[in-house]
């Protein structure tokens, strides 16, 4: 098969992603093989490629966010039938054993694999994983359309619901890319009113154009006192002014796996029961579910797609912030 390998990290600026022949994976038990479509690219692949997250597999496909087609099925699977519609995410496989997938934590799972990390993801032609661990894709989606959804939008929503907004809440999102672009949608649906600060005059017109009640400059104050707030940008330098918009009690949720260094806090930004928290993963559950509410409302997802052969240039425009919304590599041509 065609696939975009990485041997080493690198600067994205360098193309360090080559585009080449592979090998064709095979389904282990109780795997399916999935002929791949579509992959979203997300800021975790860039944390990937660039070596913030240390390798963990040489060479490595990553992408995470695969739309596909059943092709074949490992011995002893059977959820699914050729020629179905599925998804792979960045929860590749849990052990089901430690404390936390006992307690119904999985996405803290002691000895997790990651799809595109640990594993090899969706920016090639097929991509295997363990039938459990994949979703099917509502109708709703064209397959397009749905790859964003699984990690910006099943993350997004992960942090939605640890935000612990609600109907009449004043919600707050700091970068606006592919993960807040889903997630305004279902705050609207929960009845809450969402503010983006965010670099970059595109970014805060997609926002409006979403129906954010403001948007402003990624370090702005907003105009009201917020109830949450999520800080989707890997930039640690945002939750002191994040912090300093809540009001007392006030979540501040971080939802990526990746930030720089957060600078020192004043207590007083603290104080008054303000709560800062990561997301870590998802569990199964949280995908199932926003899949369902997604299709329920139904999210659009606004994308740009780029051939699987240019992958490089897709990673290059997300750090450019160059992309409205999200990249998806289309892997069929
Ligand atoms: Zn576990
Ligand atoms: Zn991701």
């Amino acid at each position: 098969m065609k696939a975009c390998l990485l041997h080493a990290p690198a600067p994205v600026e360098r193309n360090p992603l080559v585009f080449t022949d592979a090998p064709d994976p095979r389904p282990g038990r109780g795997e399916v093989l999935v002929r791949v479509r579509m992959c979203g690219v997300c800021r975790t692949d860039l944390h990937v490629v660039e070596g913030e997250l240390p390798p963990r597999k040489s060479p490595v496909i990553p992408g995470h966010q695969i739309v596909g087609v059943v092709e074949k099925l490992g011995e002893g699977a059977e959820r699914f039938r050729p020629g179905a519609r599925v998804g792979i995410a960045w929860l590749h496989r849990t052990d089901q054993t430690c404390e936390y997938c006992r307690a119904g934590k999985e996405n803290l799972c002691d000895d997790p694999s990651f799809t595109g990390y640990t594993v090899d993801g969706g920016f090639a032609e097929y991509a295997v994983a363990p039938e459990d661990f994949v979703y099917p894709i509502p109708e709703a989606f064209s397959d397009e359309q749905a790859a964003p959804l699984l990690c910006a939008g099943i993350i997004g929503f992960r942090s939605l619901r640890l935000s612990g907004i609600g109907r009449g809440g004043r919600l707050a999102f700091y970068g606006f890319g592919a993960a807040a672009h889903v997630a305004i949608q279902v705050a609207h649906h929960w009845g809450a009113e969402v503010y983006a600060c965010t670099r970059g005059v595109k970014h805060q017109q997609l926002a409006l154009q979403l129906g954010a009640a403001w948007a402003g400059e990624a370090s702005a104050e907003p105009p009201e006192k917020l109830d949450a707030a999520i800080i989707f940008a890997p930039a640690g330098e945002l939750v002191p002014p994040a912090l300093r918009a809540l009001k007392k009690g006030g979540v501040l949720v971080l939802g990526g796996i990746h930030m720089s260094t957060i600078p020192a806090l004043d207590y007083n930004w603290v104080y008054q029961e303000r709560v800062i928290r990561s997301v870590a993963n998802n569990t199964r559950q949280d995908g199932e579910e926003f899949l369902r509410v997604a299709a329920e409302i139904p999210v659009r997802t606004q994308v740009t797609l780029f051939p699987l052969r240019e992958a490089n240039r897709a990673l290059n425009e997300l750090k450019g912030d160059r992309i409205n919304g999200a990249a998806v590599v289309d892997c069929t041509r």
